[in-house]
This record gives structure tokens, C-alpha cells and sequence, in this order.
């Protein structure tokens, strides 16, 4: 079983060991490129940049897969959520065009390395369908169907979908895709590494200085480079990205069918946010895979209860059998509708960033080594500027790009908190945790199922907002920017690069609480 960013066990995670290194990357190295993060935008960078004649260290905070791509669902789509509506009225045809080409070139690109890798990971061609329940959302699926065929996806009206349930008017999409996202990635780690690339996990980076060359400080030592990619889903420090990109949260599960008929298709509702199904097979079982519910990170949800939503929804059309996976996860939704992809805004000449994907990153993260591969070999791509992050236009009074590690103070830990003054903390059931006041201060209190209490200072370590307690997944999120925090502060999801400060607590064995 691989780690990933939450309590919850994805479908890709329980059928897969974490990914082993067989390179190996000694401080002070210089390397041409070093991508930061082994999600699908990192490894897929780093092997088209090795095959260029880069020579390349990928470096993991955890390990591969940790991040959303061990959390997604891994739709393979041209029809991107954003809509070619919104393209073409944020842009222009000319560009909603070249997304559409783009990102049926994304998926090519996947097809080709199953077939040269021989990567077994169920990848198979599909068709999506997109159904409408009423007046209204047939308006916006008429609307998003004539800007999609403008762009120049097949698509054509359908009166029939794979799913039982009924709908008003509905669509049919050709040249789409489903494969599992953890086997293709490590199979593509794997051929990252036979053409000559090094992968170091366990090892986060932690201060990024100069411009060509680079010096990339991390966990275990220093390495230099001429180029650096952040492949973090999110750029960590203080940038103008985080401004332009919402931090989301959206949940999934993996049933098991009782007619043992499952759909072939991938099919989506118009709601907002929408739900959709998807059936996949991983080792000869079949699975129906349900998502949606997403809301914007940290907001005032009872995360368990989206869950339960999703599961009821389920019911209401097929015959459960047995829910044999529950997990959620977070993805960046960006301003205008396009990811982010090039030169990070006031890092320099040599320092990128591929961020902004929406529920679209499997794709867009593949776009994003074509993309990043073509600055950083100087070469000719009609999409090289199709994404760059500088049409983010400066903020008045905000400071342009603090280095990674700017902000960076040595770790606090707080003052000995006396249990017997915290009578909050004994109102918390097992389980269950709270933002409490106690002199002035606020604290974030989990209590495990120990009765152990994890104590740790709320205010997020990146821009200063409070994190809220997301019960499912047992992390404090930020609904500012979208850090995570694991029950006792330690970073899960960037952009923060600090933990939360943790806050010692007396123990009191007549509350059960300890020191943590
Ligand atoms: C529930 C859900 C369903 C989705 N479904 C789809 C879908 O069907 N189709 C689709 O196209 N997209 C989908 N998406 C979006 C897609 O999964 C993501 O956009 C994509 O996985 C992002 O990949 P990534 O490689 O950029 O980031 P990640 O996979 O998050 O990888 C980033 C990596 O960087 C590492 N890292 C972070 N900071 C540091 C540091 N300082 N030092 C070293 N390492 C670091 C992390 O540990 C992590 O492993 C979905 C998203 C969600 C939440």
C-alpha cells in the first residue's frame, strides 16, 4: 500500500507497494534539471527532459504518487471541466482551439507510453457523456456542446447514456480516456530511470536560491542545477499564484456492483459541482467509481457527510453491493480556466511551475512536460506560451516572489500547556477535534481514539489564516491557499513549507490527555 495525503485509502493506493528508487542522488550534485515532486507532473517532466539529454534528479518529499495523482480519479479528457464556453469567452476560439489540440495530444502521449512501456495500467479509449436533468442545464450543456465542437472535440447528441438514470437531453464526446494513474506512473518512473534519471523520496526541498545555477536546499543536503521545476501540484512559499488558484476538495468512492453490470463510458451530470461515474478494472475486479461533492477547501463542511451524500446517490441508481473504497482529495482550480504552466512570476529565468490544473491534471500535468520541455530545451512549441503564468498581472503592494524558504523561522514549539487549565479539551469525544480559546490564543485540538490529544498552534504557516479540522481525511486544512497539515502539524499539501507549531499538553491521566 502507498502513503498519500489523507486517512482515507484510495483504489490506486491498496493495489500498489510504494515505488523503489533504484537510482541513487549523493549531496552536492549538480544536475541540468531538478523537478520537484513525483505526482504525474513531475515524473512525466523529468522522463521527457532525461530523453531530451537533460540530466535529471526528481526529488520527493514523500514518495511517488503521495500527492493528488494518488488521489484522483483519472478521467483522460479533452472536454476539460473549465468548459470551452469559458475558454472562449476568458481567451479567444484561437486558443480554446489549441487547449482542445493540446490536451488530445496529452492524451496520445499517455497512449504511446503504455504501448513503448508496455505499462500495464487498463488504459482504454472511451467515449464521455454528459447528461442534463432539466431546463436549465440543458441551456449550458447546448451552450458548452456548439463551444466544444467550435474548439474542435466530436461531439454529437445522444439519447441514450451507460448510466440508469434519467435525464432530459444528453451528449456523447469521442477521443477520451481512463487508465489506473499509480501503475502508469510508476511505470514511467521506471523508464525515467532506465534512460538515466534519479529519483530521491523521503526528501523535501526546503530553500531554492539563485538563478542559474540554482541551489536547491532539501532535507538531506544541497544539490545545484541550472533549472528547477516545481511539480508540486502548488508552488510552496509566498506567490502570486496562490492568489489565483482555489484550493478544492473533491470526494470519490469504488463500489462493487450487485448486477455485476458496470458502465462503459465516462458520464458526468451538470450540476455544480457535478458528480460522475466510471467503471474500472484493476486485476480482473470490477469497480464503479463515483465522484463529485467538491467544495472549496476548509469551508465550514461536515466532510464525513459528503461521503455519505455521495454513497446515497449511488443507491438511488444501481444496486450496491458492497462501497470497497472512500477517499478525497484536493485539486487547484485557477482564475481564469487554464493551468498555469512555465516560468514561475518573479522566480527568474530559471525556475517553473505547472500549477491551476482543475479536475483536470492527468492531462494538464502532461501538457505541462511538453510544455516545460520545450522552454527548457529552447524549443518550438505552438503551445510554449499558451499557459504562461505571467499573464497573471501584478498586484499592487504584493511583493513579487519571496524565495521558497523566505519566511522561514526556526520551528516553534509552544510553552507546556497545563491540562488542568484546559477543560475545553475534555469536552472533545474520541475522535473528534475543535479550534478552542484559551488565554487570549487560539489552539487546534484533536483528540485520537486514544484519548491522546494532538494540540497544535491553527494559523496556517504560509499567509497566516486559520485552518479548519477536516474530519474524513484527519487533516487541518487552510482554506486560504490549500495547505494541509497532518494531526500534529507536519505538512501534508503545500504551499506551506512549515508545520504547524506544535502545542505541548500536561499530561492529566483523569483526562487521558499527554504530552505530544
Ligand atoms: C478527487 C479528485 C479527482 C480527480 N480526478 C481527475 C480526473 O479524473 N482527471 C484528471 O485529469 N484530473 C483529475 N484530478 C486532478 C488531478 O488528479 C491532479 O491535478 C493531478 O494529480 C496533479 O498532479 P501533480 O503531479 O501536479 O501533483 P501531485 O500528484 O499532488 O504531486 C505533487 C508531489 O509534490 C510533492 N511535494 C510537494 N512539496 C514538496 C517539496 N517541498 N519537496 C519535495 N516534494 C514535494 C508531494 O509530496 C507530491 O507527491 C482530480 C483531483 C481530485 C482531487
Amino acid at each position: 500500500m502507498i502513503r498519500r495525503d489523507g486517512q482515507m485509502t484510495s483504489l490506486w493506493q491498496s493495489v500498489a507497494d510504494a515505488y523503489q528508487p533504484v537510482s541513487e542522488a549523493i549531496p552536492g550534485q549538480a544536475y541540468d534539471v531538478i523537478v520537484v515532486g513525483a505526482g504525474i507532473t513531475g515524473i512525466t517532466t523529468a522522463l521527457s527532459l532525461q530523453e531530451a539529454g537533460k540530466k535529471c534528479l526528481v526529488v520527493e518529499a514523500v514518495s511517488a504518487g503521495f500527492g493528488t495523482t494518488g488521489g484522483t480519479t483519472a478521467h483522460l479528457n479533452t472536454y476539460v471541466d473549465s468548459t470551452y464556453t469559458t475558454i472562449e469567452k476568458n481567451f479567444d476560439l484561437e486558443t480554446a482551439q489549441l487547449v482542445a489540440k493540446a490536451t488530445a495530444g496529452a492524451i496520445a502521449m499517455i497512449r504511446h507510453n503504455v504501448e513503448r512501456f508496455r505499462i500495464d495500467c487498463e488504459f482504454s479509449n472511451q467515449p464521455a457523456f454528459l447528461f442534463a436533468q432539466d431546463e436549465k442545464e440543458a441551456q449550458q450543456l447546448a451552450e458548452d456542446t456548439v463551444a466544444a465542437m467550435n474548439a474542435g472535440l466530436t461531439i454529437q447528441a445522444t439519447d441514450s447514456i451507460p448510466c440508469p438514470i434519467p435525464f432530459t437531453s444528453a451528449v456523447r464526446v469521442g477521443g477520451q480516456a481512463q487508465f489506473n494513474p499509480i501503475r502508469y506512473l510508476f511505470s514511467i518512473a521506471k523508464a525515467y530511470e532506465d534512460a538515466g534519471g534519479t529519483i530521491i523520496q523521503g526528501c523535501r526541498v526546503e530553500n531554492v536560491s539563485g538563478d542559474g545555477p540554482v541551489t536547491v536546499e532539501t532535507s538531506v543536503g544541497k544539490f545545484t542545477c541550472n533549472d528547477l521545476i516545481y511539480a508540486t501540484h502548488i508552488p510552496p512559499g509566498i506567490n502570486l499564484l496562490h492568489l489565483r488558484c482555489a484550493p478544492w476538495r473533491s470526494y470519490a468512492i469504488a463500489v462493487k456492483l450487485g448486477s455485476g453490470q458496470y458502465p462503459q463510458g465516462l458520464v458526468y451530470d451538470m450540476k455544480d459541482p457535478y458528480n460522475y461515474y466510471r467503471s474500472q478494472v484493476i486485476d480482473g475486479e470490477d469497480w464503479l467509481i463515483v465522484g463529485g461533492k467538491d467544495h472549496k477547501t476548509g469551508d465550514d463542511v461536515n466532510t464525513e457527510a459528503c461521503f455519505v451524500d455521495l454513497e446515497s446517490m449511488v443507491r438511488r441508481y444501481y444496486d450496491v453491493k458492497e462501497v470497497g473504497y472512500k477517499w478525497s482529495s484536493q485539486y487547484f482550480e485557477s482564475s481564469d480556466g487554464l493551468p498555469y504552466i512555465g516560468l514561475l512570476p518573479g522566480g527568474g529565468d530559471h525556475i517553473y511551475v505547472a500549477t491551476g490544473y482543475g479536475g483536470n491534471g492527468m492531462v494538464y500535468g502532461t501538457v505541462a512536460a511538453r510544455v516545460l520541455k520545450a522552454l527548457i530545451t529552447d524549443s518550438e512549441e505552438e503551445i510554449s506560451t499558451l499557459f504562461t503564468p505571467s499573464r497573471v498581472k501584478p498586484v499592487a503592494g504584493f511583493t513579487n516572489f519571496l524565495s521558497h524558504n523566505a519566511h522561514v523561522a526556526k520551528s516553534l514549539v509552544e510553552g507546556l500547556f497545563s491540562a488542568d487549565k484546559m477543560d475545553e479539551l475534555a469536552a472533545l469525544a474520541p475522535g473528534e477535534a475543535g479550534i478552542v480559546q484559551y488565554d487570549g490564543r487560539k489552539l487546534g485540538l484533536f483528540k485520537d481514539e486514544q484519548g491522546k490529544i494532538h494540540a497544535v498552534n491553527p494559523t496556517c504557516t504560509h499567509m497566516k489564516c486559520n485552518v479548519n479540522w477536516n474530519a474524513a481525511e484527519q487533516s487541518w486544512d487552510c482554506p486560504c491557499h490549500g495547505a494541509r497539515y497532518d494531526m500534529d502539524g507536519k505538512v501534508l499539501t503545500g504551499p506551506a513549507d512549515r508545520d504547524l507549531p506544535v502545542v505541548k499538553v500536561e499530561e492529566r491521566s483523569s483526562v487521558g490527555a499527554s504530552s505530544s
